[in-house]
């Protein structure tokens, strides 16, 4: 069954021969693009959707989300908001709620998030384990995330659950954690900072990973300068996360790498954190992703619009670099080629604003923009 969908304003594909296309179209195959270009080349196709002058773009790829939990910190978040400083320590209380949940509790809340996400836009999303912290309840995580997200990551070294031994703990994460969920996940990811795991802890979990075929993710300088961003490109990390205090080598290291810089705006806003340097990495040549951090402590929005608006009005970024980082970036982070661009063989996730310019992300901030979304050739909003 092909889809033809014409009528497209301005269609942002991220591809470097088609890039932005003026009065366009697109087919889908089934879950497949088919073709893409202007409007008065498109074949046939078995149904016409019209869409008459708006803008699209490919399905947000939110490539850092924390959403199998379950409970709720609207109270530690008034807190914050009262002047109380963000500290990772509030991850327990979440840990504490998830472990008392059933199965079919994570999984309606997970499900939840992913379709609240779905309805703005985001058609590829990755989340992690980590408020289990038990073998059993790090592996039950795992297997419902791998039900429901596009990528799953293990973070079993997400926080020395509370009564643990640190050194202990990491070697129960390397070694029968590990084991046990490996098989549900594509990543593997520590939170390298103050209060949670230090370089050499971090590194201990990442080279476990590695050994078992894992790919790498880093949480690094959140709430200070740090080693994260180092001991990521170090081990060729698929990106690292958060960013918001980087030194210059940190941006030198980044911009000669492989390793995302993946910025988490709606984080740095919630938990009071500068935001990210966002133009720094840009200018010094680094990848950029830009992804919710969905969470119920430190970042609970599912909304990449928002990142995006706040990414351009605030971080110095220009719109069409937004997009591309919530994008094309995201993709990069989860090292996919399938997701995040626009082209024929690529998967049919579209994302149609109501409006005539993916500009109006930032200039119409917090109005709703999402008027349809597609995934894999599917209509899911
Ligand atoms: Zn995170």
């Amino acid at each position: 069954m092909a889809v033809l969908i014409t009528g497209i304003g301005e269609l942002t594909t991220n591809d470097e021969e088609l890039g932005t296309i003026t009065d366009a179209a697109i087919v889908f195959d089934g879950p497949t693009i088919a073709w893409a270009g202007p409007a008065a080349a498109a074949p046939d196709a078995d149904e016409r959707v019209d869409v008459e002058g708006r803008a699209a773009l490919p399905g947000w790829v939110d490539s850092h989300t924390h959403l199998v939990f379950a409970g709720d910190r609207t109270a530690e978040f008034e807190a914050r908001m009262a002047g109380q400083a963000y500290s990772a320590g509030g991850i327990a209380v979440t840990v504490e709620a998830t472990r008392a949940a059933t199965d079919a509790e994570l999984t309606a809340n997970l499900r939840r998030h992913v379709a609240e996400a779905a309805r703005q836009g985001t058609t590829c999303l990755e989340t992690k384990t980590g408020y289990g912290l038990t073998v059993a309840d790090e592996a039950r995580s795992a297997r419902i995330a791998a039900a429901v997200a596009d990528e799953v990551t293990f973070l079993g070294a997400h926080l020395v659950p509370p009564g643990a031994e640190p050194e202990s703990y990491v070697d129960l994460v390397c070694g029968e954690m590990l084991d046990t969920v490996a098989g549900s996940v594509r990543w593997a990811d520590v939170f390298c900072e103050t209060g949670a795991f230090d370089e050499a802890q971090s590194e201990r979990v990442l080279r476990a990973a590695a050994r078992r075929g894992l790919g790498l993710r880093v949480h690094g300088n959140q709430l200070g300068p740090g080693p994260g961003v180092r001991l990521a490109v170090r081990l060729g990390a698929a990106s690292v996360d958060h960013c918001s205090h980087l030194s210059d080598w940190d941006i030198e290291a980044l911009a000669s790498s492989n390793t995302v810089a993946t910025l988490l705006p709606a984080c740095d806003l919630s938990t009071r954190q500068p935001l990210a340097p966002a133009r720094r990495l840009l200018d010094a040549g680094a990848t950029v992703a830009l992804a919710t951090n969905a969470n119920p402590g430190s970042s609970y929005t599912t909304s990449m619009n928002f990142c995006v608006a706040t990414a351009v009005l605030q971080m110095g970024m220009s719109v069409e670099e937004a997009v591309r980082a919530a994008t094309l970036g995201g993709a990069r982070a989860l090292r996919r080629t399938d997701v995040g661009v626009l082209r024929p063989g690529a998967r049919a996730d579209l994302h149609v604003l109501d409006a005539p310019s993916r500009t109006h992300l930032a200039y119409r901030p917090g109005v709703p923009l999402t008027w349809q979304v597609w995934r894999k050739g599917s209509r899911v909003a």
